[in-house]
């Protein structure tokens, strides 16, 4: 088994701790191509490298083509215009009610509490997202409040981010306690990276404040490949699932890191061995600098299509595009958008 030093450090520790210079991490990997290190330090500068040692542990020495490596390690392609490929791929500016609030579905909306991540994925349809001019001050309470009970069609909350577990426990817990204020309100949805790049994350205070919340609490997190979740990946994962919490996992698409029936079919049940459902399998958003991850709708089709056939279909996440202005997700599998 493989000797980690990072995983179980305290999490606070680690998300101050963070890789964020392109060579320290290459020379962690063992990596000396002056190529990819050109690549990198210039592709940083626009979206810089964000790293938790617990997650670079996860990544295989001496492999430039490791599939973890390849969904953080800045790449000059970064740098290229693509044809379709834009800053704002979802129109997230237009649907910004007000700071910290997205609402873009008739039921839920999204809080963004934090700009912060602890890992910057290359891919992300975030990655240009002025979060600095949206995020909400203290005050703004009232006004999320006010906006809540003005649509009495919201019954969930969405924090999102950015990522609202590199937050403190203090400050997760305030918000919960505002939300749950609300009796509108009846469920909590939490999209999260954490739990899979920093697992230490979920400590029995944050476990505790989920367990006594009156609303019903549904953790979303997002892992790629099976390689993310080892054992004590898996082991927090689990004690989240047998404290009542709804975990499932929604999973990008992405060319030279998860484009293999095979390893969606892995993932599927490494997620199912731990408790955690597959919920979405998202198309990459066309966002500028992602280009190199994209693939085409036949390939798309291929690997989607042997998936069905590989797992049974409670293990089979939903293949999405998220289309700026529609009112949910749109399925692309066997319809006219696909
Ligand atoms: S953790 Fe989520 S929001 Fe943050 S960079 Fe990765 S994909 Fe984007």
């Amino acid at each position: 088994m493989t000797n980690y030093l990072y995983q179980e450090q305290n999490w606070q520790s680690q998300m101050s701790d963070l890789i964020t210079d392109p060579k320290e991490l290459l020379d962690i990997l063992k990596l000396s191509s002056d190529q990819l290190l050109s690549g990198a330090i210039l592709a940083s500068q626009t979206f810089k490298l964000r790293v938790p040692r617990a997650f670079a542990e996860k990544i295989e020495v001496g492999n430039p083509l490791d599939p973890l490596l390849l969904q953080v390690l800045p790449h000059h392609l970064e740098l290229e215009d693509f044809e379709g490929f834009v800053t704002d791929p979802l129109g997230e500016e237009d649907a910004n009610q007000q700071p910290g609030v997205l609402h873009k579905y008739k039921s839920r909306f999204l809080l963004t509490l934090t700009g912060a991540c602890a890992v910057h994925c290359r891919y992300c349809f975030r990655r240009h997202f002025p979060y600095q001019e949206n995020l909400p001050k203290n005050d703004d309470w009232v006004n999320i409040k006010n906006y809540i009970e003005s649509k009495p069609d919201i019954n969930e909350v969405i924090l999102s981010g950015g990522d609202p577990l590199t937050l403190s426990n203090r400050k997760l817990q305030l918000w919960i306690e505002r939300l749950s204020s609300i009796e509108q309100l009846k469920y909590l949805r939490i999209h999260t990276r954490v739990p899979v790049v920093i697992p230490s994350r979920v400590d029995e205070e944050f476990i505790s404040i989920l367990k006594n919340s009156r609303l019903r609490v549904i953790l979303v997190i997002h892992s790629n490949h099976a390689s993310e979740l080892d054992e004590f990946t898996c082991s927090k994962l689990s004690e989240l699932v047998h404290n009542k919490v709804t975990v499932l996992n929604q999973a990008v698409l992405l060319k030279g890191v998860n484009d293999s029936a095979e390893i969606l079919t892995h993932l599927s049940y490494k997620l199912f061995d731990t408790g955690v459902i597959p919920y979405y399998l998202h198309v990459l958003d066309k966002v500028k600098g992602a280009h190199h991850f994209d693939l085409d709708t036949n390939e798309i089709n291929r690997i989607y299509t042997e998936l069905l056939a590989n797992l049974p279909g409670y293990l089979v996440p939903k293949l999405v595009r998220e289309i700026a202005g529609e009112k949910n997700k749109t399925p692309l599998f066997g319809t006219e958008t696909f």
